[in-house]
């Protein structure tokens, strides 16, 4: 079992590069972003409240966020092989709750991609899929209190990881195909 983390600001590139790893290695995905805005999109309950979070740019509660993303990894038996975490964990207590669960099914996280792009370029590409994603929450308003709001809260578990050793800082500007040649140069050097 091999697992992912893809860390980063919103608007790093998570969702895109997260695309090319399952085509590479064949892992699970789960991005907790698309599945919350599933649920938004069906008006589940849980769509109705996490709604409430995601158009001010805050982040759902950890406790939250923590059952549904052990929910997922329970209802679905296929990641028991492996699985892209994109966007979780956001908080030290979710990446300690992730640790625990991994551990709790004979497995770690075995990397960390850390995109790395500065927030002039962050802005400048949310603003961009804005125009296009429909998403609630990319406007500029809402795109800088979810950039406050990852330096607060998000931003500290490039330290946990680093201790961990498992960080790998990636540049995350430049093209799409350059940015994904690093990371599987540095996933290749880490098969563990
Ligand atoms: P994303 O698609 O990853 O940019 O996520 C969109 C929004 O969903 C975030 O701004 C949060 O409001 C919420 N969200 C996604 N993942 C998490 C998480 N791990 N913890 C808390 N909130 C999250």
């Amino acid at each position: 079992m091999y697992n992912l983390v893809v860390f980063g600001a919103p608007g790093s590139g998570k969702g895109t590069q997260s695309a090319r790893m399952i085509d590479e290695y064949g892992l699970y995905h789960i991005s907790t972003g698309e599945l919350l805005r599933d649920h938004i999109a069906r008006q589940t309950e849980l769509g109705r409240i996490a709604d409430e979070y995601i158009s001010q740019g805050h982040l759902i509660p950890d406790d939250l966020m923590i059952s549904i993303l052990e929910n997922t990894l329970d209802s679905n038996p296929e990641t028991a092989s492996g699985v892209i975490f994109d966007g979780f964990p956001r908080t030290i207590p979710q990446a300690e709750a992730l640790n625990g669960m991994l551990e709790r099914r004979g497995a770690k996280v075995n990397a960390v991609i850390g995109l790395e792009v500065d927030d002039a370029e962050l802005i400048d590409r949310l603003l961009k899929r804005g125009q296009e994603s429909g998403r609630s929450d990319d406007n500029l308003e809402t795109i800088n209190e979810r950039l406050n709001v990852y330096n607060k809260q998000t931003a500290p578990l490039r330290d946990f990881y680093i201790k961990e050793g498992k960080y790998h800082a990636i540049k995350g500007s430049g093209s799409i195909d350059d940015i994904f040649n690093e990371i599987r140069t540095r996933l290749n050097s880490v098969k563990n």
